[in-house]
């Protein structure tokens, strides 16, 4: 009898491994199953250009009929609550609760705040394509109030916590579009503050330290004032207080400070380690529970220096890739094979047109090749998962601005964002 293999969570590392089982099994051996919150999947990695007003939110999403053929995969839209694993059920909001033989979890994350006071009520974040939109939105809104009120800097002030690659990607790209921004408005450029703050000593920590220092002065050149080595101790209605006492005032408040597993691991009894991530052995199974695999940003990955690696894109696709491997391993009996990650390069914008990248040799480029660089690995993602066609079809709609063909559920998801 086929198994029901289900995947909770359509990101990078789901649908990696959504679609290698539904490449590589029979019907008799699997049923596959991929449950998401969410009509769609989308490009993560590209939030940064949704928020800074360089891409419209439907050029970053593709539904998900369009990834998998529906005749061998069932797309199931509902929020998941928790893994029961007595049962070995998902237990989802709206629908009966899903039975599983073997379970893939890639859930994702959600801003670690860090448990500083008024984060998570007043500061706006960029984990999603919904909450992508509530930064831009704010702050076009805070560019025309700003025009109105030309001596407020609440509204003058864009405060961004956080300088990892997430919070330089916005304030980069942002800095590169405020000019456009501001003319559509009708407010000089010279008006409107972007200020980061980070609490270790430099931007891009951990990062090479040329790159950093190349990514730092850009920022600088354009006009960012950057707070280093102190931490944001306190947020409230229009204020970011720091560690040494400063006082920074804005309406428009962005955390890009880090970011904790998916809590529903937690929740549902799984051993998890720092920042909520589920404790994995060599094959991705959760720990004590061997037909449970973890990937993505939900799993505890070890690298080969023996420490916990970042929770990239990268890293979850080349998960749900091998889990996919693995599971077909465990249909047929076969023995499993040990996760062996290979990340070729880190790579990362620094505004619209300059970029980082680190090859895992340690070569290392900042600037026009290395931001050509990162949209190459887009390219390439969208050629993967959704076929020539679908690379065409999104080159179209960027350079022509035609529409995408998205279904119904989800042209009422996004115009539910964009509302
Ligand atoms: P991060 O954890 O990498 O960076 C968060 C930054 O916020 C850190 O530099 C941290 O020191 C700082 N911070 C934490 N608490 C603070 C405080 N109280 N005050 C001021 N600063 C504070 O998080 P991220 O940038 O959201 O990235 C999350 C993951 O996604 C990382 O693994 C990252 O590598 C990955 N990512 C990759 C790309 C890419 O490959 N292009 C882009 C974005 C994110």
């Amino acid at each position: 009898m086929a198994k029901r293999v289900v995947i909770a969570g359509a990101g990078y590392g789901g649908v990696a491994c959504a679609q290698h089982l539904q490449k590589h099994t029979r019907p008799d051996e699997c049923e596959i199953t991929v449950v998401n919150k969410l009509p769609y999947h989308s490009m993560q990695t590209q939030l940064h250009e949704i928020a800074a007003w360089s891409r419209e939110p439907d050029e970053i999403v593709v539904p998900l009929e369009y990834l998998f053929d529906t005749r061998r995969v069932q797309i199931g839209v509902d929020e998941i609550d928790h893994v029961d694993l007595e049962n070995r059920q998902l237990v989802v909001r709206e629908g009966k609760p899903i039975a599983y033989d073997v379970l893939i979890l890639g859930v994702g994350s959600v801003p670690e705040y860090f448990n500083i006071e008024g984060l998570a009520e007043y500061a706006m974040t960029l984990n999603s394509v919904q909450n992508a939109v509530k930064v831009r939105k704010a702050i076009y809104h805070a560019l025309e109030m700003a025009r109105e009120n030309p001596d407020d800097p609440l509204w003058s002030t864009i405060l961004i916590g956080g300088a990892g690659l997430t919070g330089v990607e916005l304030a980069g790209e942002l800095a590169d579009n405020l000019p456009d921004l501001c003319e559509r408005v009708g407010i000089s450029p010279s008006k409107i503050r972007i200020v980061v703050v980070e609490a270790m000593q430099t931007v891009l920590p951990g990062m090479d330290p040329d790159l950093v220092s190349h990514a730092k002065q850009y920022l600088e050149e354009k006009g960012i004032q950057i707070y280093t080595g102190v931490p944001i101790a306190r947020a409230s209605t229009d204020l970011l207080e720091l560690g040494d006492g400063t006082q920074l005032r804005s309406k428009t408040i962005i955390w890009t400070g880090g970011v904790r597993s998916n809590p529903i691991l937690e929740a549902s009894g799984f051993e998890c380690a720092a920042r909520g991530r589920a404790k994995v052995n060599e094959f991705l199974q959760a720990e004590g529970h061997e037909e449970v695999f973890v990937i993505g940003d939900c799993a505890l990955t070890i690298g080969e220096n023996g420490r916990p690696m970042p929770p990239t894109a990268q890293l979850a696709e080349q998960e749900g890739d091998w889990v996919g491997a693995n599971v077909i391993r465990l249909l047929r009996h076969e023995a499993l094979q040990s996760f062996h990650p290979d990340i070729v390069a880190t790579v990362g914008s620094v505004g619209r047109h300059l970029g980082i990248a680190l090859f895992k040799g340690g070569r290392k480029h900042f600037g026009g090749f290395a931001h050509f660089l990162k949209s190459g690995v887009n390219w390439q993602y969208w050629l993967r998962i959704g076929g020539l066609g679908f690379l065409f079809h999104q080159w179209f709609h960027r350079h022509w601005q035609q529409p995408l063909p998205l279904e119904s559920t989800e042209t009422e998801a996004l115009q539910e964002v964009q509302a």
